[in-house]
């Protein structure tokens, strides 16, 4: 195996950092703004050319469904693949995508009621027809956890969660969600809403669910930890990747210990800006999952695949251990958009003083520019109320000095409201 030069990427990466300023790389925050930069100063080129030479990657063609492995999810006890299905998007790519994924023993499916504001779950309705009995399909409630800061904070009933969950298996057309999830809990109290567990319950009663999940991408380390605290959840479903601060690692690992299942969302979300690049980004991308997979907190990954080829290039990352070149290749990636890349942290928006949600902006901003989900992200951002969105910002630059990572989170916010508004 030849090692990358990691001398020669270093010079390169700082090529890259001369060929934008300082300012405008920080300022140039479109995600192909990064992919192109790399690609300009010849970055990109070095580490496909290691890559090249480097036999001991493993191989998109030799991979069959005998080659998957399978974990336990949680108390679950239900065995999951490693890498399974993100369906976000089966509406727009079709079922091929699945079909393969299938093929290569995938076994485990997340879909949303709100994905395609249905679309998704009647997609996949096609799919489980034939293979209902072999997968495991996990779905949400989509924006259904209403929450205020005022008493009672949960507006929600519990009759409106399970019509929703009727809605979903009637779209799926099938007679039971293995697992049923809150959609994107930002806080405690939502974890700890009575309306939850008395829905499950009765659900479950009706033999309509299986177990019980939560999602989340913002505060996630304190909606993990209260999840994991309550003792209702078997499931958490979780974005993280090589970018993650040191805080979810540690829920996850609590997770673990309380024996709930973890599932990763958002695995390869830092490295969209190359999506569109012509060399092997797989390796990159294989990297990226294998450093999640080296986790044992963690159950599986369900990465949005959206071709034949992207799953044949994910599902590889199951089957060898990350390499040296990987490795360095994403340490080098990592520092390169240090500056950019919102980890969903959830300060910005504790301390904004005017309510803007700008976390979930932010989100909806990568929806847009980095997966290129320029409708889905544009109708999440139009249903905030104009209070919640940039509209209500007065550039007090609050939301800049707290933001532990020093990201310019104003000039996103405008960015973004500039493109959804
Ligand atoms: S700049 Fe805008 S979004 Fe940021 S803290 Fe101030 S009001 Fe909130
Ligand atoms: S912009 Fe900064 S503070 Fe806000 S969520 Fe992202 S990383 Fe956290």
């Amino acid at each position: 195996m030849k090692n990358m030069n990691s001398e020669n990427i270093s010079n390169l990466l700082e090529k890259q950092r001369e060929h934008l300023s300082r300012r405008e790389f920080i300022q140039k925050t479109s995600a192909g703004a990064i992919g192109a930069s790399l690609a300009m100063c010849g970055w990109w080129d070095a580490v496909a050319q290691e890559f090249k030479e480097d036999e001991s990657l493993p191989k998109e063609e030799s991979f069959t469904a005998k080659d998957m492995k399978y974990r336990i999810l949680g108390r679950t006890e239900l065995k999951v693949s490693e890498i399974s299905f993100g369906a976000i998007q089966i509406h727009n790519t079709g079922l091929a995508p699945l079909n393969r994924a299938f093929e290569l023993g995938v076994n485990y499916i997340d879909t949303a009621s709100g994905y395609g504001r249905g679309n998704s779950e009647r997609t996949l309705s096609e799919f489980l027809k034939e293979h209902r009995k072999d997968v495991i399909v996990a779905t949400k409630w989509s924006g259904l956890l209403g929450y205020k800061k005022e008493e009672p904070h949960i507006t929600t009933t519990k009759e409106e969660l399970i019509k929703s969950t009727e809605d979903s298996l009637s779209r799926m057309q099938t007679d039971v969600i293995d697992v049923i999830q809150i959609h994107g809990a930002k806080m405690a109290e939502q974890v700890n809403a009575p309306v939850v567990q008395e829905a499950f319950d009765e659900l479950k009663k009706a033999g309509k669910v299986r177990f019980l999940g939560v999602t989340t991408h913002t505060n996630q380390h304190k909606v993990i930890n209260a999840a994991v605290k309550s003792g209702a959840y078997d499931v958490v479903l979780v974005a993280y990747n090589f970018m993650s601060p040191k805080n979810h690692k540690e829920a996850l690992d609590n997770a673990k210990k309380a024996n709930v299942g973890v599932v990763i969302m958002k695995a390869v979300k830092a490295l969209r800006p190359l999506a569109k690049s012509t060399t092997p980004k797989s390796v990159l991308f294989q990297g990226a999952l294998k450093w999640i997979l080296e986790h044992d907190s963690v159950s599986n990954i369900i990465p949005t695949m959206a071709s034949v080829q992207e799953v044949e290039e994910d599902i590889v990352a199951v089957s060898k251990k990350m390499s040296y070149g990987q490795r360095r290749a994403l340490q080098f990636y990592a520092q390169a958009i240090d500056r950019d890349y919102c980890r969903m942290c959830g300060t910005c928006t504790e301390n904004c003083p005017r309510g803007v949600e700008v976390t979930d902006i932010l989100r909806y901003r990568t929806y847009y520019v980095a997966d290129g989900d320029t409708a889905g992200a544009t109708s999440l951002y139009r249903s905030l109320t104009k209070d919640q969105t940039v509209a209500n910002c007065d550039k007090c630059g609050v939301c800049n000095d707290a933001c532990p990572y020093h990201l310019d989170v104003v000039e996103k916010l405008y960015q973004a409201h500039a493109m959804m508004a």
